[in-house]
C-alpha cells in the first residue's frame, strides 16, 4: 500500500503522471487496487478513476476516461483492510456531496461507530472502507458553523480558495481529533484546486519539496525522482500543500518547523 500526492502550478503540469509515476515507486509494498482524483481550476469535482489490479489497469481507465493534464493529485494503491478489493473500495473515497476526495492507508478503528451515527444523521455509503467515514466527516465538518477556524496562511493561495483551504485544515484538525487508529491521509476539495491538505498518525508522510510544485509521499521514493528535498512529518501533525509552499501545524493547529532531510538515494 502507498500514497502519492503533487500539487503544481502549470496546467500542463500532468500531476496524473507524477503520481502514477510515485505509486509505481511504492509498488513493491503490495497493493490489491489502485486510484487517482485529479484537479485543476478548470474542473468542477475532483475526477476520481479507480481499478482493481495492478497500477496499468489504473493507467488503462485513465486513457479511457481520456481526462485532461491535471495541476493537482492524489494517488493511493490499497491493500484492503475493511472490504473487499472491489472498485466501490478502492480510493480515493468521496463525501456524500463528491467535494471531497481523500486516500488513506492504515485503519481507523472506531469507524463503527462513527459510522453509526453518521447514518443515524441521514449518511448513505457507497463502499464498505473505514476510509469513506472520514471522507463524509471531513465534508461535514467543513460546513459546520461551529467548527473552529484556523488562523493560519497556506502559502501563494488567495481570495476564495484561501478561505476554503484554512477551513479544509480546520476540518482536518477537528476530525483527526475524532479518531482512533492509524493514518495517513490525503485531501482535496472541489472549490481549493491548488492545494492538498494532510495528516499522519502512526504512518508515514513525507513532503518533497520542489519548485512551483510539491509533492506528497508515504515514502519519499514517490517524489525521489523529482527532488531531493523532503520534510518529515511528525506524529499528529497537519500539512497544508500548495505550489508555493508547505505549512505544517500539530493537532493544536500551532506551525511547528518541519525538520529537513535529503533524499538523494536514487541520484
Ligand atoms: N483501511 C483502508 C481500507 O481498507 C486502507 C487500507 C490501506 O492501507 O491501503 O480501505
Amino acid at each position: 500500500c502507498g500514497i502519492a500526492g503533487y500539487v503544481g502550478q502549470n496546467p500542463d503540469s500532468k500531476a496524473q503522471e507524477v503520481v502514477i509515476a510515485g505509486l509505481r515507486r511504492l509498488e513493491y509494498r503490495g497493493y490489491d487496487s489502485a486510484g487517482i482524483a485529479l484537479l485543476t481550476p478548470a474542473f468542477d469535482d475532483p475526477l476520481v478513476v479507480r481499478a482493481v489490479g495492478k497500477l496499468v489497469n489504473l493507467e488503462r481507465a485513465l486513457e479511457d476516461a481520456d481526462i485532461p493534464d491535471a495541476t493537482t493529485a492524489i494517488g493511493h494503491t490499497r491493500w484492503a483492510t475493511h472490504g473487499e478489493a472491489v472498485v466501490e473500495n478502492a480510493h480515493p473515497q468521496v463525501s456524500e456531496d463528491r467535494a471531497v476526495a481523500l486516500v488513506h492507508n492504515g485503519i481507523i478503528e472506531n469507524y463503527a461507530e462513527l459510522k453509526h451515527q453518521l447514518r443515524e444523521e441521514g449518511a448513505e455509503f457507497t463502499s464498505d472502507t473505514d476510509t469513506e467515514v472520514v471522507a463524509h466527516l471531513l465534508s461535514k465538518a467543513m460546513a459546520d458553523p461551529t467548527l473552529t477556524p484556523w488562523d493560519g496562511e497556506l502559502p501563494g493561495i488567495s481570495g476564495e480558495q484561501a478561505k476554503v483551504g484554512a477551513t479544509m485544515m480546520a476540518a482536518m484538525l477537528a476530525v483527526t481529533r475524532r479518531l482512533v487508529g492509524s493514518y495517513t491521509l490525503l485531501m482535496v476539495h472541489r472549490d481549493a484546486p491548488n492545494v492538498v491538505v494532510a495528516s499522519r498518525r502512526s504512518s508515514p508522510l513525507v513532503i518533497g519539496v520542489g519548485e512551483g510544485a510539491n509533492y506528497l509521499g508515504s515514502d519519499a521514493l514517490a517524489f525521489a525522482d523529482y527532488t531531493t528535498s523532503a520534510l518529515e512529518i511528525g506524529q499528529d501533525q497537519v500539512v497544508g500543500v500548495t505550489p508555493e509552499g508547505v505549512v505544517v501545524v500539530d493537532r493544536d493547529g500551532e506551525t511547528v518547523d518541519p525538520r529537513e532531510f535529503n533524499v538523494d538515494f536514487l541520484r
